[in-house]
Protein backbone atom coordinates (compact mmCIF):
# COMPACT_ATOMS: atom_id res chain seq x y z
CA UNK A 1 0.00 0.00 0.00
CA UNK A 2 3.04 2.39 0.70
CA UNK A 3 4.68 1.27 -2.24
CA UNK A 4 1.65 1.71 -4.44
CA UNK A 5 1.30 5.44 -2.67
CA UNK A 6 4.99 6.44 -3.16
CA UNK A 7 4.92 5.48 -7.12
CA UNK A 8 1.39 7.74 -7.40
CA UNK A 9 3.16 10.66 -5.71
CA UNK A 10 5.89 10.48 -8.15
CA UNK A 11 3.63 9.87 -11.11
CA UNK A 12 2.01 12.88 -9.67
CA UNK A 13 4.99 14.94 -10.15
CA UNK A 14 6.33 13.64 -12.57
CA UNK A 15 3.25 15.15 -14.66
CA UNK A 16 3.79 18.14 -12.75
CA UNK A 17 7.21 18.49 -14.23
CA UNK A 18 6.70 17.17 -17.65
CA UNK A 19 4.53 20.05 -18.16
CA UNK A 20 6.64 22.37 -16.67
CA UNK A 21 9.65 21.02 -18.78
CA UNK A 22 6.77 21.36 -21.69
CA UNK A 23 7.67 24.97 -20.60
CA UNK A 24 4.03 25.87 -21.12
CA UNK A 25 3.09 29.52 -19.35
CA UNK A 26 -0.15 31.07 -18.54
CA UNK A 27 -1.03 34.13 -20.51
CA UNK A 28 -3.69 36.32 -20.73
CA UNK A 29 -5.98 38.66 -23.18
CA UNK A 30 -8.89 40.44 -22.96
CA UNK A 31 -11.04 42.40 -25.35
CA UNK A 32 -14.00 44.86 -25.10
CA UNK A 33 -15.09 44.39 -28.80
CA UNK A 34 -17.28 41.35 -29.03
CA UNK A 35 -20.90 41.02 -27.47
CA UNK A 36 -21.18 44.41 -25.32
CA UNK A 37 -19.27 43.02 -22.93
CA UNK A 38 -15.30 41.80 -21.23
CA UNK A 39 -14.24 38.87 -23.27
CA UNK A 40 -11.13 37.31 -21.45
CA UNK A 41 -8.79 34.35 -22.44
CA UNK A 42 -6.43 32.42 -20.53
CA UNK A 43 -4.53 29.84 -21.58
CA UNK A 44 -1.14 27.84 -20.94
CA UNK A 45 1.27 28.23 -24.43
CA UNK A 46 4.79 27.47 -25.25
CA UNK A 47 5.43 31.42 -25.62
CA UNK A 48 3.80 34.51 -26.15
CA UNK A 49 3.82 34.71 -29.90
CA UNK A 50 1.73 31.45 -29.96
CA UNK A 51 -0.79 32.83 -27.29
CA UNK A 52 -1.26 35.85 -29.56
CA UNK A 53 -2.22 33.66 -32.50
CA UNK A 54 -4.51 31.79 -30.64
CA UNK A 55 -6.14 34.84 -28.89
CA UNK A 56 -6.63 36.45 -32.48
CA UNK A 57 -7.63 33.32 -33.38
CA UNK A 58 -10.18 33.33 -30.81
CA UNK A 59 -11.46 37.11 -30.93
CA UNK A 60 -12.01 37.30 -34.88
CA UNK A 61 -14.01 34.24 -34.76
CA UNK A 62 -16.46 35.81 -32.15
CA UNK A 63 -16.54 39.27 -33.52
CA UNK A 64 -18.19 37.27 -36.62
CA UNK A 65 -20.35 35.77 -34.02
CA UNK A 66 -21.17 38.97 -32.74
CA UNK A 67 -21.75 40.69 -36.02
CA UNK A 68 -24.07 37.64 -37.05
CA UNK A 69 -26.21 37.67 -33.47
CA UNK A 70 -26.61 41.26 -33.26
CA UNK A 71 -29.88 42.47 -32.79
CA UNK A 72 -29.49 46.17 -33.13
CA UNK A 73 -26.66 47.02 -35.79
CA UNK A 74 -26.55 46.74 -39.74
CA UNK A 75 -23.42 45.64 -40.85
CA UNK A 76 -22.30 46.28 -44.22
CA UNK A 77 -22.43 43.12 -46.70
CA UNK A 78 -23.89 40.53 -43.96
CA UNK A 79 -27.27 39.44 -43.03
CA UNK A 80 -27.67 39.41 -39.55
CA UNK A 81 -30.34 38.31 -36.69
CA UNK A 82 -31.26 42.07 -37.03
CA UNK A 83 -32.01 41.97 -40.70
CA UNK A 84 -34.36 39.05 -40.70
CA UNK A 85 -36.30 41.22 -38.06
CA UNK A 86 -36.26 43.77 -40.62
CA UNK A 87 -38.08 41.70 -42.77
CA UNK A 88 -40.27 40.22 -40.53
CA UNK A 89 -43.48 39.42 -42.51
CA UNK A 90 -41.93 40.11 -45.84
CA UNK A 91 -39.51 37.86 -46.99
CA UNK A 92 -37.16 35.00 -46.22
CA UNK A 93 -33.67 36.30 -45.59
CA UNK A 94 -30.64 34.73 -46.67
CA UNK A 95 -28.27 33.69 -44.17
CA UNK A 96 -24.98 32.09 -42.61
CA UNK A 97 -25.01 28.66 -41.77
CA UNK A 98 -23.83 29.88 -37.85
CA UNK A 99 -27.64 31.75 -37.70
CA UNK A 100 -29.41 28.70 -38.71
CA UNK A 101 -27.80 26.49 -36.11
CA UNK A 102 -28.35 29.04 -33.51
CA UNK A 103 -31.58 28.96 -34.25
CA UNK A 104 -32.27 25.66 -34.40
CA UNK A 105 -30.42 24.91 -31.65
CA UNK A 106 -33.49 27.89 -30.18
CA UNK A 107 -36.28 26.10 -31.05
CA UNK A 108 -34.96 23.10 -29.54
CA UNK A 109 -33.74 25.06 -26.12
CA UNK A 110 -37.62 26.66 -26.29
CA UNK A 111 -39.21 22.88 -25.63
CA UNK A 112 -36.24 21.31 -23.72
CA UNK A 113 -37.19 24.64 -21.37
CA UNK A 114 -40.68 24.62 -21.65
CA UNK A 115 -41.06 27.93 -23.12
CA UNK A 116 -39.51 29.74 -20.82
CA UNK A 117 -36.20 30.65 -23.08
CA UNK A 118 -37.70 31.82 -26.04
CA UNK A 119 -35.55 33.68 -28.40
CA UNK A 120 -39.04 34.77 -30.52
CA UNK A 121 -39.96 36.90 -27.17
CA UNK A 122 -38.42 40.21 -28.90
CA UNK A 123 -41.85 41.91 -29.35
CA UNK A 124 -41.99 41.92 -25.32
CA UNK A 125 -38.10 42.67 -24.41
CA UNK A 126 -38.00 45.46 -26.98
CA UNK A 127 -40.42 47.21 -24.65
CA UNK A 128 -38.73 46.50 -21.39
CA UNK A 129 -35.55 47.48 -23.26
CA UNK A 130 -36.74 50.97 -24.10
CA UNK A 131 -37.99 51.38 -20.51
CA UNK A 132 -35.05 50.33 -18.80
CA UNK A 133 -32.62 52.53 -21.26
CA UNK A 134 -34.99 55.71 -20.53
CA UNK A 135 -35.13 54.79 -17.19
CA UNK A 136 -30.85 54.66 -16.87
CA UNK A 137 -30.68 57.67 -18.97
CA UNK A 138 -33.37 59.67 -16.48
CA UNK A 139 -33.74 57.58 -13.10
CA UNK A 140 -35.94 60.55 -12.14
CA UNK A 141 -38.60 59.81 -14.32
CA UNK A 142 -38.13 56.10 -14.59
CA UNK A 143 -41.75 54.06 -15.49
CA UNK A 144 -43.29 50.59 -15.61
CA UNK A 145 -44.09 49.39 -18.62
CA UNK A 146 -48.18 48.96 -18.80
CA UNK A 147 -49.52 45.23 -18.41
CA UNK A 148 -51.50 46.10 -21.49
CA UNK A 149 -48.56 46.71 -24.00
CA UNK A 150 -47.04 43.44 -23.18
CA UNK A 151 -49.62 41.31 -23.58
CA UNK A 152 -50.32 42.66 -26.31
CA UNK A 153 -46.65 42.22 -27.53
CA UNK A 154 -46.49 38.84 -26.19
CA UNK A 155 -49.25 37.82 -28.86
CA UNK A 156 -46.49 37.96 -31.16
CA UNK A 157 -44.06 35.62 -29.67
CA UNK A 158 -44.57 32.19 -31.27
CA UNK A 159 -41.44 30.09 -31.78
CA UNK A 160 -43.37 28.23 -34.27
CA UNK A 161 -43.55 30.93 -36.93
CA UNK A 162 -39.69 31.52 -36.93
CA UNK A 163 -39.02 29.45 -40.55
CA UNK A 164 -36.06 28.10 -41.25
CA UNK A 165 -35.34 26.66 -44.69
CA UNK A 166 -32.32 24.68 -43.88
CA UNK A 167 -31.55 23.86 -47.62
CA UNK A 168 -31.99 26.92 -49.16
CA UNK A 169 -29.93 28.49 -45.92
CA UNK A 170 -33.21 31.26 -44.99
CA UNK A 171 -34.89 32.60 -42.11
CA UNK A 172 -38.53 33.83 -42.75
CA UNK A 173 -40.22 35.43 -39.67
CA UNK A 174 -44.05 34.20 -40.37
CA UNK A 175 -45.49 37.11 -38.31
CA UNK A 176 -44.67 41.12 -39.31
CA UNK A 177 -44.92 41.92 -35.28
CA UNK A 178 -42.34 39.35 -33.91
CA UNK A 179 -39.00 39.72 -33.43
CA UNK A 180 -36.08 37.76 -32.43
CA UNK A 181 -33.79 38.44 -29.14
CA UNK A 182 -31.18 36.17 -29.03
CA UNK A 183 -29.34 37.93 -25.93
CA UNK A 184 -30.25 34.58 -23.67
CA UNK A 185 -28.34 32.08 -25.96
CA UNK A 186 -25.72 33.90 -28.42
CA UNK A 187 -23.38 34.09 -26.07
CA UNK A 188 -23.15 30.45 -24.60
CA UNK A 189 -23.72 29.04 -28.15
CA UNK A 190 -20.94 30.82 -29.83
CA UNK A 191 -18.31 30.33 -26.97
CA UNK A 192 -19.22 26.66 -27.80
CA UNK A 193 -18.23 26.87 -31.62
CA UNK A 194 -15.51 28.55 -30.72
CA UNK A 195 -14.24 26.26 -28.00
CA UNK A 196 -14.68 23.09 -30.86
CA UNK A 197 -12.48 25.43 -33.29
CA UNK A 198 -9.88 25.83 -30.54
CA UNK A 199 -9.99 22.03 -29.52
CA UNK A 200 -9.56 21.18 -33.14
CA UNK A 201 -6.64 23.21 -33.86
CA UNK A 202 -5.08 21.25 -30.80
CA UNK A 203 -5.04 23.35 -28.01
CA UNK A 204 -5.89 22.12 -24.91
CA UNK A 205 -5.61 24.57 -21.49
CA UNK A 206 -7.90 27.48 -22.17
CA UNK A 207 -10.38 29.03 -20.44
CA UNK A 208 -12.41 31.67 -22.11
CA UNK A 209 -15.03 33.59 -20.34
CA UNK A 210 -17.40 35.96 -22.85
CA UNK A 211 -18.84 38.86 -19.82
CA UNK A 212 -19.01 35.80 -17.26
CA UNK A 213 -20.15 32.68 -19.93
CA UNK A 214 -17.08 31.16 -18.77
CA UNK A 215 -15.79 27.85 -20.63
CA UNK A 216 -12.92 25.21 -20.01
CA UNK A 217 -11.38 23.80 -22.90
CA UNK A 218 -9.69 20.80 -21.10
CA UNK A 219 -7.35 21.11 -17.89
CA UNK A 220 -4.49 23.05 -16.96
CA UNK A 221 -0.94 21.61 -17.64
CA UNK A 222 -0.59 18.49 -15.74
CA UNK A 223 -4.31 17.81 -15.66
CA UNK A 224 -5.51 19.87 -13.06
CA UNK A 225 -8.75 21.53 -12.38
CA UNK A 226 -9.48 25.63 -13.90
CA UNK A 227 -10.87 27.09 -10.73
CA UNK A 228 -14.25 29.43 -11.57
CA UNK A 229 -15.38 31.29 -9.26
CA UNK A 230 -19.29 32.16 -8.42
CA UNK A 231 -20.19 36.54 -8.69
CA UNK A 232 -22.17 36.38 -5.50
CA UNK A 233 -25.04 38.86 -6.63
CA UNK A 234 -25.09 41.04 -3.81
CA UNK A 235 -21.29 41.82 -3.92
CA UNK A 236 -21.42 42.36 0.15
CA UNK A 237 -17.76 40.52 -0.19
CA UNK A 238 -19.46 37.61 1.46
CA UNK A 239 -17.68 34.14 -0.10
CA UNK A 240 -19.14 32.39 -3.01
CA UNK A 241 -18.17 28.68 -4.49
CA UNK A 242 -15.41 27.88 -6.10
CA UNK A 243 -15.98 25.49 -8.94
CA UNK A 244 -13.49 23.24 -10.47
CA UNK A 245 -13.81 22.71 -13.73
CA UNK A 246 -12.32 20.36 -17.01
CA UNK A 247 -14.01 20.42 -20.46
CA UNK A 248 -17.19 21.80 -18.86
CA UNK A 249 -18.70 25.41 -18.94
CA UNK A 250 -19.87 27.54 -16.58
CA UNK A 251 -22.82 30.63 -17.10
CA UNK A 252 -24.85 32.76 -14.78
CA UNK A 253 -28.08 34.49 -15.04
CA UNK A 254 -28.40 37.34 -12.26
CA UNK A 255 -31.07 40.34 -11.60
CA UNK A 256 -27.64 42.39 -10.91
CA UNK A 257 -26.36 42.03 -14.42
CA UNK A 258 -28.47 44.44 -15.87
CA UNK A 259 -31.59 46.36 -14.11
CA UNK A 260 -33.46 49.38 -13.96
CA UNK A 261 -34.95 51.30 -10.45
CA UNK A 262 -38.60 52.47 -10.31
CA UNK A 263 -39.73 53.91 -7.13
CA UNK A 264 -36.68 52.50 -5.33
CA UNK A 265 -37.33 48.65 -6.77
CA UNK A 266 -34.76 46.83 -9.04
CA UNK A 267 -36.28 45.60 -12.28
CA UNK A 268 -34.37 43.14 -14.21
CA UNK A 269 -33.53 41.95 -17.64
CA UNK A 270 -34.77 38.32 -17.80
CA UNK A 271 -38.35 38.34 -18.58
CA UNK A 272 -40.81 35.57 -17.25
CA UNK A 273 -42.58 34.59 -20.63
CA UNK A 274 -45.80 34.11 -18.65
CA UNK A 275 -45.74 36.83 -16.29
CA UNK A 276 -43.89 39.24 -19.11
CA UNK A 277 -42.53 40.92 -16.22
CA UNK A 278 -38.91 40.26 -14.43
CA UNK A 279 -38.69 36.35 -12.88
CA UNK A 280 -39.00 37.29 -8.92
CA UNK A 281 -37.48 33.47 -7.68
CA UNK A 282 -34.17 34.19 -7.42
CA UNK A 283 -31.51 36.36 -7.20
CA UNK A 284 -29.40 34.06 -9.97
CA UNK A 285 -28.83 30.82 -11.18
CA UNK A 286 -25.50 29.34 -12.69
CA UNK A 287 -25.41 26.33 -14.29
CA UNK A 288 -22.36 24.03 -15.32
CA UNK A 289 -22.94 21.79 -18.30
CA UNK A 290 -20.75 20.07 -21.00
CA UNK A 291 -22.16 22.44 -23.62
CA UNK A 292 -21.92 26.12 -23.13
CA UNK A 293 -24.83 26.77 -25.29
CA UNK A 294 -26.85 24.86 -22.94
CA UNK A 295 -25.70 26.28 -19.54
CA UNK A 296 -26.65 29.82 -21.55
CA UNK A 297 -30.35 28.88 -22.11
CA UNK A 298 -31.02 26.81 -19.14
CA UNK A 299 -29.81 30.01 -16.95
CA UNK A 300 -31.94 31.93 -18.55
CA UNK A 301 -34.80 29.67 -18.41
CA UNK A 302 -34.10 27.77 -14.57
CA UNK A 303 -34.34 32.10 -13.50
CA UNK A 304 -38.12 32.10 -14.67
CA UNK A 305 -39.52 28.36 -12.91
CA UNK A 306 -39.91 27.94 -9.06
CA UNK A 307 -36.74 25.73 -7.52
CA UNK A 308 -38.42 22.29 -7.71
CA UNK A 309 -39.64 22.80 -11.65
CA UNK A 310 -35.91 23.82 -11.99
CA UNK A 311 -34.39 20.99 -10.72
CA UNK A 312 -36.52 18.22 -11.91
CA UNK A 313 -35.16 19.94 -15.30
CA UNK A 314 -31.30 20.54 -14.63
CA UNK A 315 -31.24 17.04 -13.09
CA UNK A 316 -32.95 15.32 -16.08
CA UNK A 317 -29.91 16.62 -18.48
CA UNK A 318 -27.48 14.62 -17.98
CA UNK A 319 -23.70 16.18 -17.33
CA UNK A 320 -25.88 19.66 -15.96
CA UNK A 321 -25.79 21.16 -12.74
CA UNK A 322 -27.15 24.09 -11.27
CA UNK A 323 -26.68 26.99 -8.31
CA UNK A 324 -29.21 28.30 -7.57
CA UNK A 325 -28.95 31.86 -5.06
CA UNK A 326 -32.73 32.81 -3.57
CA UNK A 327 -33.37 35.74 -2.70
CA UNK A 328 -32.78 35.30 0.96
CA UNK A 329 -29.45 35.03 -0.28
CA UNK A 330 -29.59 31.18 0.88
CA UNK A 331 -27.57 28.46 -2.12
CA UNK A 332 -29.61 25.75 -3.13
CA UNK A 333 -27.54 22.82 -5.41
CA UNK A 334 -28.63 20.53 -7.35
CA UNK A 335 -27.89 16.93 -6.79
CA UNK A 336 -24.40 16.26 -8.40
CA UNK A 337 -23.39 19.76 -7.90
CA UNK A 338 -21.26 19.16 -5.04
CA UNK A 339 -18.75 17.48 -7.24
CA UNK A 340 -17.27 20.60 -8.66
CA UNK A 341 -16.76 22.23 -5.54
CA UNK A 342 -13.55 23.56 -4.27
CA UNK A 343 -12.13 21.66 -1.27
P1 LIG B 1 -28.96 35.74 -19.91
O1 LIG B 1 -28.09 36.81 -19.35
O2 LIG B 1 -28.28 34.68 -20.67
O3 LIG B 1 -29.89 35.16 -18.87
O4 LIG B 1 -29.89 36.43 -21.01
C1 LIG B 1 -30.67 37.56 -20.74
C2 LIG B 1 -31.05 38.20 -22.03
O5 LIG B 1 -31.89 37.31 -22.76
C3 LIG B 1 -31.88 39.46 -21.83
O6 LIG B 1 -31.06 40.60 -21.81
C4 LIG B 1 -32.81 39.43 -23.04
O7 LIG B 1 -32.14 39.93 -24.17
C5 LIG B 1 -33.05 37.95 -23.24
N1 LIG B 1 -34.18 37.38 -22.47
C6 LIG B 1 -34.75 37.83 -21.32
N2 LIG B 1 -35.73 36.99 -20.89
C7 LIG B 1 -35.77 35.98 -21.79
C8 LIG B 1 -36.55 34.79 -21.91
N3 LIG B 1 -37.45 34.44 -21.01
N4 LIG B 1 -36.32 34.00 -23.00
C9 LIG B 1 -35.39 34.32 -23.92
N5 LIG B 1 -34.63 35.43 -23.85
C10 LIG B 1 -34.79 36.23 -22.81
MG1 LIG C 1 -28.66 32.66 -20.91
Amino acid sequence: MKKLLSMLIILILVFTFSSCADGKKRYEAESLQVFDTVTKIIAYSKNKSEFTELSEFVFDILNEYHKLYDIYHDYHGINNIKTINDNAGKSPVKVDKKIIDLLLFSKNAYTKTRGKCNVALGSVLKIWHKYRESGIDDPQNAKLPDLGSLRKAASHTDIGKIIIDEKKSTVFLADPKMSLDVGAVAKGFAAECVAQEIALRGYTSVLISIGGNVIAIGAKPGGSFWNVGIENPDNDGKEMPTLQLKDKSVVTSGVYQRYYTVNGKQYHHIIDPEALMPSTYFKSVTVVSDDSGLADALSTAVMCMPYEQGKELIDSISGTDAVWVLPDSNILYSDNFKQYLKK
